[in-house]
């Protein structure tokens, strides 16, 4: 039995792919937790909100029904349980995606060549969209796992998959023919929430929160000192979310700039930064950005 406590309840896939980073980001929030695995809740200490672990293809179910008030789950669960709940946030983890593929030495090319196929696939409602969208008529058959090694057991001549890196539909001489929908994990919220003002406002407050974190996310707060007069040229350098901050030192032929960085530019930013006369530079993580 699901304990109706009065207090919040966000529904996370208790072990699989989605968790870990899951638990990384309600942790970047600020929420202090812990979780176990075996047990079905984790209060977090400083926030009124309990952690619900649970397979990731029910989450959907459990917040519809306002069992959860909140939950993290992959859009490909979402679209094969024909879930209408609004999702609140692209969470930019959990990215995949549900992709058709062929044998290797076969000759099908375009999506119409899945004409008269049978397609093997544990997502049949995604799959049978897709194929009506297109206009394809193909034999759905449905299976719950190891979907790969239908075409060489003969059961389906393709397959419709979650695909991440390709390297299990290379190993089993396949490869890939269309995309059928791309996924990344999603927070969804129940509908109920937006009727009770506590936890409509517990929502927002979490909301900002998650936004902050992903707004800091690959970013970097960068701090240097320039003479005055490498002003300009530094300032266009500097990519930064909006203009640098300038500081006026002690020696009044020098300033401080402090700008936020994308990690991925950090190196090469750096060196044209040098080459421009900034000297002391310094660079910290960023935990969150509240706009
Ligand atoms: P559960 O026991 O909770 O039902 P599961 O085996 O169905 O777990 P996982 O394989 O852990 O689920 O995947 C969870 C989610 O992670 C998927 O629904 C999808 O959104 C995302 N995902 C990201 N990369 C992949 C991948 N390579 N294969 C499968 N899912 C992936
Ligand atoms: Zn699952």
């Amino acid at each position: 039995m699901l304990s109706s406590n009065g207090r919040m309840k966000i529904a996370i896939q208790r072990s699989g792919r989605l968790t870990e980073d899951s638990i990384a980001l309600l942790r970047a929030c600020g929420l202090e937790f812990e979780f176990q695995k075996q047990s079905l809740y984790s209060p977090c200490k400083n926030f009124d909100l309990d952690i619900l672990a649970i397979r990731d293809d029910d989450i959907p179910e459990y917040v519809r029904d306002g069992v959860a008030d909140l939950g993290i789950v992959g859009e490909n669960i979402l679209r094969e349980r024909k879930s209408k709940i609004p999702v609140l946030e692209k969470l930019g983890f959990g990215s995949c995606k549900l992709m058709i593929s062929v044998p290797q030495r076969s000759s099908y090319k375009a999506i119409t060549d899945l004409n008269g196929l049978r397609i093997g696939t544990t997502y049949p409602h995604t799959l049978k969209e897709f194929l009506r969208q297109h206009k394809v008529k193909a034999e759905i058959i449905k299976l719950s796992g190891s979907v790969e090694l239908a075409p060489s057991l003969d059961v389906a001549d393709a397959i419709c998959d979650i695909v991440s890196t390709g390297t299990t539909i290379k190993m089993n001489g396949l490869r890939t023919l269309c995309t059928v929908l791309e996924s990344q994990a999603v927070l969804i919220a129940s509908p109920d929430v937006h009727k009770d003002k506590k936890k409509k406002k517990e929502t927002e407050r979490l909301l900002i929160r998650i936004r902050g974190s992903l707004q800091a996310r690959g970013k970097r707060y960068l701090m240097l000192n320039a003479p005055l007069e490498a002003l300009e040229k530094i300032k266009a350098i500097l990519p930064s979310l909006k203009s640098p901050t300038i500081v006026p030192l002690a020696d009044t032929n020098m300033v401080a700039v402090h700008s936020v960085i994308a990690e991925d530019v950090f190196w090469d930013v750096m060196e044209k930064l040098k080459a421009a006369g900034a000297s002391g530079i310094i660079v910290v993580p960023i935990e969150t950005i509240i706009q």
